[in-house]
């Protein structure tokens, strides 16, 4: 078994198309033109190989759709990379996870400071709240686990799977990046620090998937410029671009990033399935 990257979503905050919007991209038929909220989901197989875990990266508002559009039934485990609405709002779309037989605890895993934003911002599902009896509706079965953050690079086993989690700045903000096997995601965030590009680099990476949100610069994402410098300075085999907004047609990002990149870099897709090995 070879570890995989579902693309569940690859649009930016609003979803493409863009309620109301009449422009090219939010109007046309190309099917890699229309982007759910960006997440993925990792499957990464047990090391006796017997078995595959699911990551789930973000809990988007289009989460219960992903779910649908996948047949998926089991989440192992959710990492959160950050706490704006995009990536965190459908948190409650894990529900049906864990309704079993027999009924299931999913882990979320975050640093410190996005679990007091988590803890606070659901305190139903968190809080004291929680534990008081429920009128109909139940809540998601979740139990927050922390992240270590103390390095600049984190080594750190998730069930039994390898990572390296480091920050983002996105915007006055930041953001989880991670690393796992000859992969990795950096997603929301306006610059990559020095010694990420360092690590990543080191790494010999065959898959990258990094932030591309538009063409102009931004205060809180990379555009079309940065996200291609970084890549070129990280050096995978093969990069993705992710989180695209509305002012990027799928082809027309294609062709730019073969331009500047050669064909090893294109715009990622909702339901692409792209694969990576550990070592
Ligand atoms: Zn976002
Ligand atoms: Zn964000």
């Amino acid at each position: 078994m070879t570890n995989k990257v579902l693309i569940l979503g690859s649009g930016t905050s609003t979803g493409i198309p863009i309620p109301g919007c009449e422009c090219q991209v939010c109007q046309s038929n190309n099917p890699k033109n229309k982007r759910l909220r960006t997440s993925i989901i990792l499957k990464i197989p047990t090391l006796d190989n017997k078995q595959e875990l699911s990551f789930l990266i973000d809990t988007t508002p289009d989460l219960r759709q992903g779910l649908l559009n996948h047949k998926i039934k089991k989440i192992d485990a959710c990492i959160i990379t950050h706490t704006h609405a995009d990536h965190l709002h459908g948190i409650d779309d894990l529900r049906p996870l864990c309704f079993g037989p027999p009924p299931k605890t999913i882990p979320i895993y975050t640093s410190k400071k996005f679990s007091e934003e988590i803890e606070n911002r659901f305190p139903y599902i968190f809080g004291d709240q929680a534990n008081k009896p429920q009128l109909g509706g139940g809540i998601p079965r979740l139990l927050i686990k922390e992240i270590n953050f103390s390095k600049k690079i984190n080594k750190t086993t998730l069930h039994g799977i390898a990572f390296d989690f480091f920050l983002l700045p996105h915007g006055l903000g930041e953001t989880i990046g991670f690393r796992q096997g000859r992969f990795a995601y950096l997603i929301d965030c306006h610059d990559v620090p020095e010694v990420v590009i360092d690590h990543l680099r080191s790494i010999n990476l065959e898959l990258l998937i990094i932030d591309c949100v538009c063409r102009a610069p931004h205060r809180t994402h990379l555009n079309t410029d940065s996200s291609f410098d970084f890549i070129k300075k990280i050096n995978p085999e093969r990069a993705k671009l992710i989180h695209m907004g509305h002012d990027l047609d799928h082809l027309e990002l294609e062709t730019e990033a073969k331009k500047s990149l050669g064909g090893t870099v294109s715009p990622a897709f909702d339901n692409q399935v792209l694969t990576y090995r550990n070592k």
